[in-house]
């Protein structure tokens, strides 16, 4: 297990405990967090090593790496994947008139391969093996971020930076690939959310140890920073608050109840949100 002793987001090390959470998905283990007392990150420490954080990956229901829904959840998520898709198109659309773009993370290759056929130049990484495999069959897809050799208007990472074991190196790298004027777009859950400080340890989105990092804005705004780049626009994923605090649910007390009750709490999370703005995920629309 690797403990962390360094912020990697500002460089301090007097971090709280926060409290333990379950690993729900895969290994039913235990993972603590930690929050950074100076940029408030929060992190998944101890962790596993880098060499066996691919086991915690090894589910059937892990639906960003597959297109096959197995449960009454991951429908919901693939049929809600199709209106997302659209908002996400329009919205990139909106922050630029070049069209090359790396989705960093791509997954099964849904966004890239939408984006293609609305005439974007697209390519994609992702490290695990299957779901490259789907994504491959329409676009170019990278197996190892230094095999990336061209630049790019955009490079976008949908729930994909909390997964990473050294943000600074990724973003060091994706810094390198993004073309002077390119934009930058990180889409990551928000733990300074109503559903997240609802839910607490049961919130879905910590999803240990497979998030190793949960950020908010400051946080944000700071790792950001350290790499030049400065946030021009953040907007919600409205989908997620319903998403998340139905797992959430099935985390807590996994009853029939839990769709209406998830239903009700992402509607309220989104409600409070108007006012704070702190939707469950963020996108973080960033330049130089
Ligand atoms: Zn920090």
């Amino acid at each position: 297990m690797i403990s962390i002793t360094t912020c990697r987001v500002c460089g301090g090390n007097q971090f709280t405990t926060l409290f333990t959470c379950k690993d729900y998905t895969v290994s039913q283990k235990l993972f603590s967090l930690i929050q950074c007392n100076q940029c408030s990150v929060i992190i998944t420490s101890p962790r596993p090593e880098d060499e066996t954080l691919g086991e915690y990956y090894q589910s059937e229901d892990y639906i960003s790496h597959t297109s096959k829904a197995n449960n009454l959840i991951n429908l919901l998520y693939l049929n809600v994947r199709k209106i997302t898709l659209k908002q996400k198109h329009e919205m990139l659309e909106s922050i630029t008139n070049q069209k090359t773009i790396l989705d960093y993370g791509c997954g099964t290759g849904s966004l890239i391969s939408y984006l293609q056929t609305k005439g974007w130049q697209v390519k994609g990484y992702e490290p695990d093996a299957n779901a490259r495999k789907i994504a491959q069959t329409t676009c170019k897809v990278y197996d190892k971020p230094q095999s990336i050799n061209e630049s790019f208007d955009v490079i976008t990472l949908w729930h994909v930076l909390e997964h990473t074991t050294e943000p600074n190196e990724t973003l060091s790298l994706l810094s390198k690939l993004l073309k002077p004027k390119g934009k930058l777009v990180i889409a990551v859950p928000n733990h300074k959310s109503y559903d997240a400080d609802f839910y607490k340890q049961y919130w879905a989105a910590y999803d240990v140890p497979r998030h190793l990092w949960h950020f908010n804005r400051k946080a944000m705004e700071r790792l950001l920073q350290l790499h030049g780049f400065v946030i021009q626009k953040i907007e919600p994923m409205k989908f997620d608050a319903y998403y998340v605090s139905l797992l959430s649910e099935a985390n807590k007390n996994n009853s029939f109840l839990k769709f209406l009750k998830g239903f009700i709490r992402g509607f309220r999370s989104n409600l409070k949100a108007q006012k704070t703005g702190e939707y469950s995920s963020l996108i973080y629309i960033a330049s130089r």
